[in-house]
């Protein structure tokens, strides 16, 4: 599967917008507070990280996980026409706020460009294809216009599709339905917001299992194979993925491989990389 190259990050033409507009908390994946709309101290006069290769062991895991799906540099180039928040400090906080909107809208663009390619639908393959069409024409938009966008209906929008896409596919592997601790019914696949931190899912054929929004931080999915398993927003931080097969997975971001433990043997979808800390 392809994606735009302006889904990927290019840090060299971005005005560390992730090292500046973003605040987090001192914790295992950042070893200092640093508030929004400020420098990191790690930040250098070019825009560089100084730490860049020395991330992880300073205690800034966090900044290895992170993926502005090209956000950064689309706001420095085009919305700021290359002029930096140093140069024109009026623009800082406009700036940081545009990125922040950038980065979600691109992050839509992102899962509906997978959803799009991996339907069998015609119909829905056509609304991924408008809904990412109009999103992309806001994302380019001035200022003033990606502030005024209203993120959480087009939320709400891309995940109806999603999830419409994602029923689709997973069909194909169904699981059967069976009666859930309330009387209902519930597929036996379908984990969607589990709770299963630790647990252990190794050597299993999860395909077409729902993992939407569960949490499997630590998890052992060593030697499984999720082809087809939705994983949109799965927690993934320190799940094993040694020999896993993710290659046709749905929805699966780099952040959460980058938050992940992999080697060689793990399987991706071409559009995702593993990360330096797996080799
Ligand atoms: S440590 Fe480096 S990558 Fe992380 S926020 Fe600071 S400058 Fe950016």
């Amino acid at each position: 599967m392809t994606i735009s190259p302006t889904l990927r990050p290019d840090c060299g033409n971005c005005f560390a917008l992730c090292c500046t507009a973003l605040g987090f908390a001192r914790s295992a994946e950042f070893a200092i507070d640093k508030a929004a709309a400020t420098a990191c101290p790690n930040m250098a006069d070019d825009f560089s990280c100084t730490i860049h290769q020395r991330l992880r062991p300073r205690g800034f895991s966090g900044c290895t996980v992170f993926d502005c799906f090209g956000a950064g540099q689309a706001v420095s180039q085009h919305t700021f026409a290359g002029t930096s928040w140093v140069d024109n400090p009026w623009s800082a906080s406009s700036m940081f706020a545009v990125f922040k909107v950038v980065r979600q809208l691109h992050e839509m663009l992102w899962y509906l460009a997978e959803a799009q390619q991996r339907t069998f639908d015609p119909d829905l393959a056509s609304a991924a294809e408008h809904l990412s069409g109009h999103i992309a024409t806001v994302a380019q938009g001035n200022a003033p216009t990606v502030l005024a966008t209203d993120v959480e209906t087009l939320h709400g929008e891309v995940r109806t599709l999603l999830m419409e896409v994602s029923e689709g596919l997973r069909a194909s592997y169904g699981a059967e339905d069976q009666e859930a601790p309330d009387g209902g019914l519930r597929r036996d696949d379908d984990f969607s917001g589990a709770d299963l931190m630790g647990a252990d899912l190794g050597h299993q054929r999860l395909c077409g299992s729902n993992f939407r929004g569960a949490y499997l931080i630590g998890a052992n999915l060593r030697n499984s194979d999720l082809t087809a398993a939705d994983l949109l927003g799965a927690d993934l931080r320190g799940a094993h993925l040694h020999g896993a097969d993710l290659s046709k997975a749905l929805y699966l971001t780099q952040p959460q491989i980058n938050a992940a433990e992999g080697d060689a043997t793990t399987l991706l979808p071409e559009r995702l990389t593993g990360p330096t800390h797996w080799r």
